[in-house]
Order: structure tokens, then sequence, then C-alpha cells
């Protein structure tokens, strides 16, 4: 992790959910979604956030975005500490940062124009006259691959991946730094996720745009990111570029994940790895290693001790006691 000024640089973040039981709502515990996250992001960096479904990633997206409230820890962007705003300052510096969410049907409202859902976000923040919204959407559609003429539409006469390029419009038209992308294109026929994932990846050099992109595909991923981190129960398990992750993933689980995810090239030959088990309970998630209930190479100590994420080789961090 390098020391220059990141956009946003995230400290020890935790989002925990009370579990409560009986007529009295008594919170007997917490689901731990996301426990104890720290990563920092460079301006015009992608960082892809890959694992199973249930370990805790779209809270991170969201919790990032300040749609749910942080149980602790920081969010930094350009410097700020964002984890404590609200109101008007939160409004304000949200336009630096945008979201893209995974189901572009329920993402876009119905009842409105194309150019309605737009424009909102800068009606909202006062950035652009009335008279120039016709102008202004009819750029940002272009800029998406749509026509200008589509901005009378309305969202049920676009195809899926129209209209996530609606939401990308939308999500661009304030001039964010910082696009939180939460599975932006599962929900996506295969040969539509290539366009928008080139489409976003357009849009980052001519924008100058950083992304967090949440995917439980690997190969969606590795193609969009510059660094990834793997997270399982709520932890950042490895961290490092995207060649060192795809060559010589360090943590067990990122081993398992790649065999299982990935055709071997001829020259990094992998044994598929099976996991055992489900992703643990995370309201009673393991002792130790949030992994050794799993992990294929458990020893004693990782059901005692939980392993940090230390910097194994020069800039690719993990989790294990094995390293
Ligand atoms: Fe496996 Fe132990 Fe490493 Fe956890 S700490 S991933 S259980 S070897």
């Amino acid at each position: 992790m390098t020391t220059a000024q990141a956009l946003l640089e995230v400290q020890d973040l935790k989002k925990y959910f009370p579990v409560q039981k009986g007529v009295l709502r008594r919170t007997v515990g917490y689901v731990k979604a996301v426990d104890g996250v720290s990563f920092r992001l460079q301006p015009g960096e992608t960082l892809g956030i890959v694992g199973e479904s249930g370990c805790g990633k779209s809270t991170l997206a969201r919790t990032i975005m300040r749609v749910l409230e942080p149980t602790a820890g920081k969010i930094l962007l350009d410097g700020q500490d964002i984890s404590q705003l609200s109101g008007k300052a939160l409004r304000r510096i949200r336009r630096k940062f945008q979201m893209v969410f995974q189901d572009p049907y329920a993402s876009l409202n119905p009842r409105m124009s194309v150019q309605d859902i737009i424009a909102e976000p800068l009606v909202v923040n006062g950035l652009v006259a009335a008279r120039d919204i016709p102008a202004v959407v009819a750029d940002l559609l272009e800029k998406v691959g749509l026509k200008a003429d589509d901005r009378q539409r309305y969202p049920h006469e676009f195809s899926g991946g129209q209209r996530q390029r609606i939401g990308i419009a939308r999500a661009i038209a304030v001039q964010p730094r910082l696009i939180v992308a939460d599975e932006a294109v599962s929900a996506l026929d295969v040969s539509i996720q290539a366009q928008i994932l080139n489409l976003m990846q357009g849009l980052k050099q001519e924008l100058g745009l950083s992304y967090v992109f949440i995917s439980h595909n690997l190969a969606v991923v590795r193609y969009i990111s510059d660094q990834v981190g793997v997270m399982y129960l709520g932890h950042l398990v490895e961290l490092t570029t995207k060649q060192a992750l795809y060559q010589q993933p360090l943590h067990p689980y990122s081993e398992a994940l790649l065999s299982a995810a990935l055709e071997p090239s001829r020259k990094h030959k992998r044994e598929r790895i099976l996991l055992r088990g489900d992703v643990p309970n995370p309201a009673h998630p393991p002792t130790g290693c949030p992994f050794h209930t799993r992990c294929p190479k458990v020893m004693d100590v990782c059901r005692q001790s939980r392993p940090t994420l230390r910097e194994a080789a020069p800039g690719h961090w993990v989790a294990c006691h094995l390293h």
C-alpha cells in the first residue's frame, strides 16, 4: 500500500447487523457482515472485490456509499472522513461518488422518462439550468452508446444492457470521481456483459474515473480490475494486483476460487480444489481463521488465532498463518 494520497481509503470498516429475538426484540447477537476491512484505492484505479455470495461484498459496497451506516471504521474520500457525515454535508460530497446497481430493471423509476432519470441528480444538485438539460442529457446518452433521441423514452422500452447504460449515464451525470459498481453486469447476458465492461473501461479513461467493482465472477473481475481483494465472511483475506492474484494466489480460499472458476493455462496448471461445506453462518463465525472449517491446509494454530492481513510480498497482502 503506497503512501500517496488515495482517492478512497477504507480503514478497519465494520458493519454489524443486530440479531433480535422475542416480542421485545432483544439484541442477542450480531451478524458481522463487514468486519474490519481496510484498503486504499488510488485515482484512476479499479479495485475488484470478489467472493462467494454472503461474504459481505455487497454490504461493503453499500457501507462505503453510506447507504448503510458503518458500525465502526473510517471512509476517507480525498482525505476527508465521510463516515460520520450526514444531511447537507453528505449530499454535497455524494456528487463525488456514485453507484451502479446490479439490477438495471429495478434501479430505474419506470414512470420517469430517460431524460428525467438522468437529469434528476443534476437538478437535485442545482448543476444545470433547466433549458440546458436536453442537451446535457443528449450528450450523456451518446457517451454511453445510446442515441440523443432516446431521452423521451421510458425504461421498459429498453433491453437490459441499454438500461444499464442509462444507469451509468445517470451515475456519470454529476461528474463523480469514484463509481461503486455492485454486480453491475451479473444480470446481463454474457455478450452484453462484455459490452458494458468495455463501456466502463472507456469511460474510466475518458473521464478519469476510479471504480470499486464488486462481483462474484472472477473472469469479470480479472477483466476490469487493477487490484483485487478477496472477501470471506466479512474479511479481506487477500489483496494484491490482478496479475499477482491470478498467477500466484497465496490464500487457500483464493486458490480454491480460482481453481474452480478459471481455465488453467498451460503455464499455470492448477489442480481443481474442492471446498468442503458452505460458507459458515456469519452470525456464528468460526473462531480463529474464518476459513478454517473449509481450508484444505488448516493447522492447529488456525483454529485458535485469527491471521491479520500482512504484506507477504511487495504489494501482496494476505491473511493466512501460512504466510
Ligand atoms: Fe487455512 Fe490456516 Fe491459512 Fe486459514 S490461516 S487459510 S485455515 S492455512
